[in-house]
């Protein structure tokens, strides 16, 4: 079974569904609180269901983890694999038009994000697809990418996820990062962030809120990797936590270890 190819199929399947209701107010209708802890929208659910299908097209039994569905059983085999997703990351810019959302999914063999094998980040807006493969490399649009070498940190172009961030979390641990820095982002939608890291189309990716979902970040884990840049623990330790629909995580998302270094330094003064 060749994962990366049904990947890209349910991925564009996936985008397609999403961008029926891109930035139409019938996007954001509610249908309940989802696994993740956030309220499901149409639009989530309609992404969702087009990965199921097309899952279920190629005869696929699978664990299936999702910030709508959670953990869920797919097909009538004996599962092998967990596939891991975020339906649309970035639902907020999605509903109100906002160009930064992508499609989420990973595969993997054990319910560890370390584990994870195959990642597809699909952008819903621009139609650019992230892929990466264990020990493979990463891509966009099949262009193998690199991250940037980047190694000041005035020099950087520094993503930082300001969603519900603590006032004393901001003066606190970024206080010094932002008088260090000079150019920071928050597009709102973390897995194209950290691809962006992995293109070398900024710097770095910081999220220290402890709020971040694994569904959000498990496959541009794989991709930043895969390209060559670092994430890890605000403390420096590697990222492995289980793949759960309500598991959370911190991270430094770098482009090399000399500006990580040089973040985690300013974090930590
Ligand atoms: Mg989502």
């Amino acid at each position: 079974m060749n994962w990366m190819d049904i990947l890209q199929e349910c991925a564009q399947k996936m985008r397609k569904a999403a961008l029926r209701y891109y930035g139409s107010p019938k996007a954001a209708v509610g249908f309940g609180v989802g696994a993740g802890g956030d309220t499901s929208k149409r639009i989530d659910l309609a992404a969702e269901k087009a990965l199921i299908d097309c899952l279920g097209k190629h005869e696929i039994s699978c664990t299936l983890v999702s910030e709508e569905a959670g953990t869920k059983k797919i097909g009538l085999g004996p599962s092998e694999h967990y596939v891991i997703t975020d339906p649309v990351d970035g639902t907020t810019n999605a509903v109100r038009g906002l160009p930064f959302s992508a499609n989420v999914i990973a595969v993997s063999k054990t319910p560890w994000l370390k584990d994870v094998e195959t990642a597809i980040v699909s952008d819903i807006v621009h139609d650019i697809t992230y892929t990466a493969q264990k020990n493979g490399g990463a891509f966009r649009n099949g262009k193998r990418i690199e991250p940037s070498k980047t190694a000041n940190i005035e020099d950087a172009l520094i993503g930082v996820d300001l969603n519900t961030i603590k006032l004393e979390d901001i003066v606190n641990k970024l206080g010094n990062l932002f008088k260090a820095g000079k150019h920071f982002r928050h597009f709102g939608a973390n897995a194209q962030e950290i691809c962006y890291v992995a293109d070398g189309s900024t710097d770095a990716f910081i999220d220290l809120r402890g709020k971040l979902r694994v569904t959000d970040m498990v496959a541009s884990y794989l991709i930043l990797r895969e390209a060559g840049g670092i994430i890890v623990t605000p403390e420096g330790k590697e990222l492995n936590v289980p793949l759960e629909a309500t598991q959370r995580l911190s991270f430094i998302a770098a482009s090399n270890n000399k500006l990580y270094k040089a973040i985690k330094n300013t974090l930590n003064n």
